[in-house]
């Protein structure tokens, strides 16, 4: 038996509010809920709460997205602490729904070289992990592999920041392959990645200036990604972002069900007597 634990799961809480998204998910046999918070940070704290006690008793993992806009690599110094400020709101909501991963889009080149946008972005993440042990959240800072080649976020970038800051990562699959205009081999990303992932996956229209908007998710569009994450030894929370992130999760679970259980015996094989 291998030992490993794929959950997949699904973001946002289609329109049901995350309680009952969190039931929804149970009931669909999923195994994690990515709560997004898109436009800012808008839970109260009892909510929260009442979220995360919820998906302990369904066995739910949850994760947060922190809201969009947000430059870490931002000039302007009320932008630089607005940006901060929503990705630590997320945080603390966070740690209230007792979610750990925390994820975000970090920034922006603009202007700037890749070198000196890296490490802007390297300072401010130092400094939210100080904020985050200060208050003894018990949340890792997830900046997400992006999908734009003007975006900061490539996969070495993601990987090398991690290493220098002590931060997490989220590898979105369909972002690298948006970066990469779609070739893209998942067996050498997973290569590359530690033993546990928090990862995103979803259809991806993409063009020369990379993604242009998420899909539904295809049983063939998935299925690469599914037969190089089969018989891996990885832990990975996969969240389906697609415009219908339930049930695409479902299907994806179903397609790694299947890959796992192997070809069906053929009735020929079994010899008979
Ligand atoms: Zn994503």
């Amino acid at each position: 038996m291998l030992d490993r634990k794929i959950r997949i799961g699904a973001a946002g809480s289609d329109g049901l509010g995350y309680l009952k998204a969190i039931t929804k998910a149970a009931r669909m046999g999923l195994g994690c809920v990515e709560v997004a918070f898109t436009y800012g940070v808008r839970m109260k704290p009892e909510e929260a709460e009442a979220v995360g006690r919820l998906a302990r008793e369904k066995d739910i993992t949850l994760s947060v997205h922190a809201p969009y806009y947000i430059n870490l690599a931002a000039d302007d110094p009320t932008k630089l602490a607005a940006s901060k400020e929503r990705i630590l709101s997320s945080c603390r909501m966070a740690a209230v729904m007792g979610a750990r991963n925390v994820v975000f889009h970090a920034g922006f080149y603009q202007e700037r070289s890749a070198a000196k946008t890296f490490a802007r972005i390297a300072r401010a993440i130092e400094n939210l992990l100080t904020a985050v042990q200060k208050n003894r959240w018990a949340v890792v800072l997830c900046p997400e592999t992006t999908g734009k080649p003007a975006q900061f976020g490539s996969l070495d970038e993601c990987l090398q920041l991690a290493r220098e800051t002590g931060c997490g990562f989220t590898i979105d699959f369909s972002h690298l392959l948006a970066r990469a205009a779609g070739n893209i081999d998942y067996g050498k990303v997973l290569d590359r990645l530690p033993r546990h992932v928090h990862a995103h996956f979803s259809g991806i229209e993409y063009g020369p200036k990379g993604e242009r908007k998420h899909l539904k998710t295809t049983p063939k569009f998935f299925r690469p990604l599914a037969e190089a994450l089969v018989g891996r030894c990885i832990d990975m929370t996969l969240i389906s972002e697609s415009p219908r992130p339930y049930q695409d999760a479902a299907m994806m679970k179903r397609l790694i069900g299947k890959l796992e259980a192997g070809p069906p015996i053929r009735r020929s094989a079994r010899t008979s007597t």
